[in-house]
């Protein structure tokens, strides 16, 4: 230590028995920590495998920028503040101790002079005085202000006040070594200088004894604290950097591939726990139950029996009970291939069903897989995926489903359409426009995808009239596969019916490959999400744009003029399509096609990332809604809201349910339309 500079903590030399005690209790709460891993990855590895560890150095620098930014934690602003206030305290004072233990045992004099002062006295001070700030902020959330959907178990109580007595008991370490060494640079120790202010007349004796025993009792507490933690909530700390390498690189909406030409194909989706993939498994630890995930979720929020938070902590309760059976059966067919040894398999193999104990049969079906979770999951959790395989399982393994979906999946079936109509009537709507199909020409820029909406909605047929008209005026060359173009299959899919999505799918990707499309436009978000996202798993893979994207652009190179005042008059508020948003990151391209005619636009509190569902993703389009309030209402009301004139969307699903939200405000409904159709 530097000539003139105390020690910052000890004022006597710990004899060598005492620097054992140390290092034996460092070793033991290290070994805590091992353990708890070691047997944290035998439960998660009872999940079925998947790859989450391709190109490793990206996700680490990812997962590194994710944690030292605290991006995804600070979109709650005061639990936010709260995590950062803790995070960063912590890690000034781990890093502070860790020099000065580095400075004592190893001699390293790696903190000298400025440094010693600035970043070991000061910087540790304010890191204490932050800690203890964050915890009086978690307790104000936890009791004061009761933040809904943030659970307290005992559990938490604890790691608080073990916290906030670490903190106390440093401050009162430093004020007593402050006061019985008369430390010349306690001006840089500014918490621990007024502590010392309280010791002064104590003589030096005394304060050697007090100073010495309340260290131990200081470094103890942190030992057990250190041995502890990762056994409470806090063990996300280094579980959810886990969560930010492992998780999803692909496409948000990504779901998982099942190869239905396989002939050993026994089961698909998930029925039971040990079908979830292991990093499924790790997420239910990875939740630290914040709550954000349910107090966001439109299911949950208008009534519904689904929690995302619940679904998760409701799989780790059952992954935690059925453990010891799995681990034994396990053992038994380490293959995980199904052939163990029946005299060798446990007798009580747990066999509950997840529906009813994970989540409830209505809340399974509430989902509206609008991702909302996800983006404000502050541990990247993967919810809504958690629910569709949970669907798959049901629909195809055990014929469980809501029955109006039975007819939705005979229609598509029979004529291709959730509506039932004649598939020879797909191209009716476009009977007077001057677009060929694919039979009639060749040569073309786009394909143009109305989707079943767009070819047979009769709202919905108007957009579709729109999008060609202003792509023909810009001399766009485009074509429609004409009545062989099937649905696409995302409600299918989403529903749970992979079969069905498969032969869908399989059709339309033949059928395009037959005519060699390359580009594809069209007016749906999800009709774009499955052709982009979902097609290239079954080997189609097609270059697939929204409207408003190519629209856009159209306008950008000059090819498509724009009345700049056309929309002076009007104050529009944009309705962001979860689909589009949060699955396919477009935001600025609707706008801009409203700014660009001189509409006023106005924004919902929810808008953007953070747009509220309308209630109709997930296939929930085509299923009855009689749980709670009406999702399109909630949606419409807070258009209303706005006092804007005009609502816009730019999804055909959307466009019906908040037409419909609208038309129930009577006199005070507002027009609601596509941006193609105000373009025009
Ligand atoms: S995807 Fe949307 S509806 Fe489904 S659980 Fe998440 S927030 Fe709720
Ligand atoms: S899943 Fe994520 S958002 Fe939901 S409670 Fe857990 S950590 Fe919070």
């Amino acid at each position: 230590m530097t000539q003139g500079i105390p020690s910052r903590e000890i004022f006597w030399n710990i004899s060598s028995i005492g620097h054992w005690i140390i290092y034996v209790l460092l070793v033991g709460a290290l070994a805590c920590c091992v353990w708890f891993f070691v047997k944290r990855r035998n439960l998660w590895r009872l999940g079925s495998p998947e790859n989450r560890s391709d190109h490793p150095m990206r996700r680490l620098l990812d997962a590194a920028a994710q944690t030292v930014s605290q991006r995804r934690v600070v979109h709650d602003p005061l639990g936010g503040f709260m995590h950062l206030l803790i995070f960063w305290g912590m890690v000034v004072l781990i890093a502070a101790t860790a020099v000065v233990a580095a400075n004592q045992d190893l001699h390293l004099d790696i903190a000298q002079g400025d440094v010693y002062l600035y970043l070991l006295s000061l910087a540790a001070d304010v890191a204490g005085i932050a800690v203890i700030c964050g915890i009086f902020i978690a307790l104000v959330r936890r009791f004061g202000r009761r933040d809904k959907g943030l659970e307290t178990v005992p559990e938490d109580i604890v790691v608080d006040i073990f916290l906030l007595t670490i903190c106390m008991t440093g401050f009162f370490v430093e004020g007593l070594r402050i006061a019985g060494t008369s430390d010349p640079w306690r001006a840089w120790s500014p918490v621990g200088n007024a502590v010392a202010g309280w010791f002064e007349t104590m003589d030096s004796g005394t304060l050697m004894a007090v100073h010495g025993g309340l260290w131990w009792f200081h470094m103890l507490l942190a030992f057990v604290f250190m041995a502890y933690f990762i056994y409470s909530k806090l063990a996300h700390v280094l579980l959810i950097p886990g969560n930010y390498f492992f998780r999803n690189r692909g496409a948000v909406s990504a779901m998982p591939f099942i190869d239905m030409e396989d002939e050993n194909l026994e089961t698909m989706g998930v029925g039971k726990v040990e079908e979830f993939t292991w990093k499924d498994l790790y997420d239910t630890e990875a939740c630290i139950r914040c709550g954000r995930c349910q107090d966001n979720c439109p299911a949950h929020i208008s009534g519904k029996d689904l929690s995302p938070k619940d679904v998760l902590q409701n799989l780790r309760a059952r992954l935690i009970a059925d453990s010891p059976a799995l681990q034994l059966l396990r053992a038994a067919d380490p293959e995980g291939s199904g052939a163990a040894d029946a005299a060798s398999a446990p007798a009580d193999t747990p066999s509950a069903p997840l529906v009813g104990s994970v989540v409830s049969r209505s809340g399974l079906w509430a989902c509206t897989t609008c991702g909302e979770c996800l983006q404000v999951c502050p541990a990247m959790n993967e919810q809504p995926i958690k629910l569709l395989k949970m669907r798959t399982y049901q629909v195809s393994m055990e014929s469980d489903f809501p029955a109006e979906a039975q007819a939705t999946f005979r229609n598509m079936e029979q004529n291709g359409n959730p509506w039932g109509i004649g598939w020879q009537n797909r191209t009716k709507w476009a009977a007077d426009l001057p677009i060929p199909t694919l039979d009639e020409i060749e040569d073309i820029d786009y394909l143009y995808w109305p989707g079943c909406s767009g070819a047979y909605d009769s709202r919905n047929q108007k957009v579709s009239r729109a999008v060609v008209k202003l792509l023909q005026s810009a001399g766009v060359r485009i074509a429609l596969l004409g009545n062989d173009e099937r649905c696409c299959g995302d409600a299918a899919r989403r529903l749970g019916n992979e079969y069905l999505y498969y032969s869908l799918a399989t059709e339309n990707i033949a059928n395009l490959q037959a005519h060699k499309v390359k580009k594809i436009v069209t007016q749906c978000p999800h009709c774009l999400n499955v052709l982009k996202h979902d097609y290239p798993q079954l080997g189609g893979c097609f270059e697939v744009v929204h409207h408003t994207e190519l629209l856009a652009s159209l306008i950008e190179q000059g090819r498509l003029k724009v009345d700049s005042k056309a929309l002076a008059d009007r104050c529009i508020v944009y309705h962001d399509s979860c689909y589009l948003g949060r699955y396919n990151d477009i935001y600025r391209e609707p706008r801009d096609l409203l700014s660009a005619q001189g509409a006023t636009l106005a924004e919902m509190k929810r808008s953007h990332a953070d747009s509220f569902c309308c209630g109709a993703g997930g296939g929930r389009m085509w299923l009855e809604e009689t749980e709670g309030t009406r999702i399109n209402l909630m949606r419409t009301e807070q258009a209303l809201e706005t006092k804007a004139d005009t609502i816009a969307t730019a999804c055909p699903f959307c466009l019906t349910m908040l037409a419909d939200g609208s038309a129930s405000h009577g006199d005070a409904a507002l027009p609601v339309c596509d941006v193609a159709e105000l373009l025009l």
